[in-house]
């Protein structure tokens, strides 16, 4: 599906800059941090792709890419801890729009570290998700990172946020990007989109 016909088109800042609604799409949300950068380039084999240091200034872009018949969208990271309430104003703004107005739109992707399970910031987007009535799933990111108890006590902890959330699918994806876990299943859902 993805490897080697995967282009950046364009960063988006406002409602008309937003590529002709032409083809279906699929997007990735999460906090800062979270491991969207590198989810994006192991799912789509190009490193580098999506910018792995989102650089201060351009992470209030949404970011399309052209995977096979796809667009796929890189909202800008959620949840930072020192930014101006100006700024989270207007991505929220954008992000409500976005969501409510784009037809096209089959599928969010909410990204969650699997080591602190879903959080009040995404609880919110997900809220959001469900008033725009746009269906989400969940991935957890760098499971590599955490077993055993911790990480299902992270599982558990995110199945019960998702319960409370009609427009979520109630399977999480589990991932590493690092190790490749998860990585084809992700795909595979994204071929039948
Ligand atoms: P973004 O801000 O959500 O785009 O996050 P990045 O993709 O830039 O990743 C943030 C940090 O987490 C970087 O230091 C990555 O190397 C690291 N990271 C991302 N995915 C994984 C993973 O699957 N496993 C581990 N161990 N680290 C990861």
């Amino acid at each position: 599906l993805f490897a080697g016909e995967t282009e950046f088109v364009k960063g988006v800042v406002a409602m008309d800059g937003l590529p002709e609604a032409d083809r279906l799409e699929v997007c990735f949300a999460g906090r800062s941090n979270v491991g969207k950068s590198s989810l994006i380039n192991a799912l789509t084999g190009r490193k580098g792709l999506a910018r792995a240091s989102n650089t201060p200034g351009r992470t209030q872009e949404i970011n399309f890419f052209t995977a096979g018949d796809l667009y796929v969208v890189d909202l800008p990271g959620y949840g930072f801890a020192n930014a101006p309430v100006a700024v989270v104003a207007k991505w929220q703004a954008l992000l409500k729009q976005y969501l409510s107005g784009r037809p096209t739109l089959r599928r969010v992707f909410v990204l969650i570290d699997a080591r602190h399970g879903a959080k009040a910031v995404d609880e919110e987007i997900m809220t959001l998700l469900d008033r725009s009535a746009v269906t989400f799933q969940v991935v957890m990111t760098k499971i590599d990172k955490v077993r055993g108890a911790a990480l299902e006590e992270s599982l558990a902890k995110t199945r019960a946020a998702l319960a409370k959330h009609p427009a979520a699918y109630p399977e999480l994806i589990l991932t590493s990007s690092d190790k490749g876990d998860g990585i084809d299943v992700l795909r595979a859902i994204i071929a039948t989109i």
